[in-house]
């Protein structure tokens, strides 16, 4: 839902990639891998690079995620806007700790009467951060503030809760994986430390979370309905470092103020 006058997005930072791929190698490669074995054409190489110059132009932004407020129950945005659009620069920015570069985009889509139908795409993609068309089907849930940032005497009523129980209060409990919009972050990579707005200085919140799976891989308790009992899937191809997920924040203050993302 990109209105066909407005300029698209494009990417002027910094990347490193230690390989460069083409878009559609990276799609002509996932459609082989899908046929029969038997039938299979060639594969694309996607192990040789392509020339490094390509990643210093500016990189098309790519979509990753388009939120309406109608489906979402704890959509976040400015009050007139219907739809959040999330879009990222698909390579690793090494003044963002090598993740990709999200771009976030609230709109009113009444004003929109003509839609772009053939967005720009980026000349080179690191592959794993090319996503595969997918529908969400949100569900909403309860979460709870990640353990280190509880009051000290719950944090540690909750530690010893666990070694009486088979649950973890981490996984099981308190931070969904996957998808998300809202709730809460998780830090269990770098432990927590402070999102604060580039611009005001505000403590930031949890805006969306852009995950490389859907569920935690081991436990039910946070798979959607239409998987319970089955693992995770990856439907949407995206990997983020060694399967983490990239939790984006938003300031409080102002939703012009630029988002931050932390991968954990
Ligand atoms: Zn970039
Ligand atoms: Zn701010």
């Amino acid at each position: 839902m990109w209105p066909a006058e407005e300029p698209w997005p494009y990417c002027e930072r910094e990347h490193e990639a230690s390989v460069l791929v083409k878009p559609d190698d990276v799609r002509r490669w996932r459609q082989i891998l899908l046929m029969p074995k038997g039938e299979r054409p060639e594969l694309p190489d996607l192990d040789e690079s392509e020339p490094e110059e390509l990643a210093h132009g500016p990189i098309a932004m790519l979509p990753v995620m388009q939120l309406y407020r109608k489906d979402i129950p704890d959509f976040i945005g400015p009050a007139d806007a219907d739809v959040l659009q999330v879009l990222w620069c698909p390579l690793d920015h090494p003044d963002e700790h090598y993740s990709p570069h999200v771009f976030l985009k609230w709109r009113n889509t009444s004003g929109v009467t003509e839609v772009l139908v053939d967005p720009p795409q980026p000349v080179v993609v690191s592959d794993s951060y090319l996503p595969e068309p997918c529908v969400l089907h949100p569900e909403q849930v309860a979460e709870y503030q990640y353990r280190l940032l509880l009051p000290p005497d719950l944090s540690a009523s909750i530690k010893d809760w666990e070694a009486t129980s088979d649950l973890s209060y981490q996984s099981d409990l308190s931070i969904s994986p996957g998808y998300k919009v809202a709730g809460f972050a998780s830090w269990h990579l770098t432990d927590p430390y402070p999102m604060d707005c580039d611009e005001c200085g505000s403590a930031m919140s949890l805006l969306v979370t852009i995950a490389s799976y859907d569920g935690n891989g081991t436990e039910d308790s946070w798979a959607p309905v239409e998987d319970q009992g089955s693992r995770a899937g990856n439907d949407t191809e995206i990997l983020i470092g060694r399967g983490y997920a990239l939790w984006v924040f938003f300031c409080p203050q102002s939703f012009e103020h630029p988002c931050k993302a932390s991968m954990q």
